[in-house]
């Protein structure tokens, strides 16, 4: 169980505060409207911002004084940072080891989770030889590669066409239920939310203000939320 409990940061601008609990096989959609501190969150729980108070658990162990490379936590943006003089192959093994310096058995993982995410027959291309629903699937497998137990998603796949999002977000689902992954999930389409998301949180204004399963979207509670959905 991924907990955070008043997670905190605060800037000139605006301040954070953070309570959710995720489990694992769940994918939970965060939505909310632009600067409510979304993508704020996910730094937060991955390391890359400092927090100033409140608690961060997985499996009631705190990660808030790990560096972020020590947690157990792999992070995608929408920009997928692949390397473009990289191969296919070479991008998804940088997840595991940043020397490529591969054991058998790793080689194995990355051909067998090129399988499952559908780029098997890319992996001697670089990413520059790829459509972007291509280069978004090596950013899939690179983070599914790495085996952590939490992925934090941010607009991953928010630049696809409507039918390649989905088939993206239905392979994200199978492997969040074969892996037993803690997903959180930030889009601002609500139908993906919909669609896929066991449970929904609403950010708003530095806080989640609203969360639950997908009734949420039929029946917000708040005016902001409502708002925001457009009714
Ligand atoms: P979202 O992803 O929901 O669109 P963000 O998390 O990008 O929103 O931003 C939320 C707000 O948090 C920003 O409007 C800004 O006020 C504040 N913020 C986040 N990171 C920083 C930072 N490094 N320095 C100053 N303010 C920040
Ligand atoms: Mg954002």
């Amino acid at each position: 169980m991924l907990e955070l409990n008043e997670l905190s940061a605060s800037y000139p601008e605006q301040q954070l505060c953070f309570s959710l609990r995720a489990a694992p096989g769940t994918i939970t959609a965060l939505i909310g409207p632009s600067g409510a501190g979304k993508s704020t969150m996910l730094a937060m729980i991955g390391g890359f911002t400092g927090t100033s108070s409140g608690q961060l658990l997985l499996d009631g162990q705190s990660l808030r004084s790990l560096e972020p490379a020590r947690r157990p936590i792999t992070t995608l943006f929408q920009d997928n940072n692949l390397f473009w003089h990289m191969t296919v192959y070479q991008n998804i093994a940088i997840g595991l080891h940043p020397g490529l310096k591969l054991s058998t058995l790793q080689q194995q993982e990355i051909i067998r989770v090129a399988e499952q995410v559908g780029i098997a027959g890319l992996l001697e291309r670089k990413p520059g030889q790829l459509s972007g629903g291509q280069q978004q699937r090596v950013g899939l497998a690179r983070s599914l590669a790495r085996r952590q137990p939490v992925l934090l998603l941010d607009e991953p796949f928010s630049a696809l066409d409507p039918a390649l999002r989905f088939e993206l977000l239905e392979l994200l689902r199978t492997q969040t239920d074969k892996l037993g992954l803690t997903v959180l999930l930030v889009t601002h389409h609500p139908d993906e939310a919909a669609r896929v998301a066991d449970r929904i949180a609403f950010v708003y204004d530095g806080k989640i203000i609203e969360q639950g399963d997908r009734e949420l979207l039929s029946a917000p509670r708040t005016s902001a939320l409502r708002n925001y959905l457009g009714r």
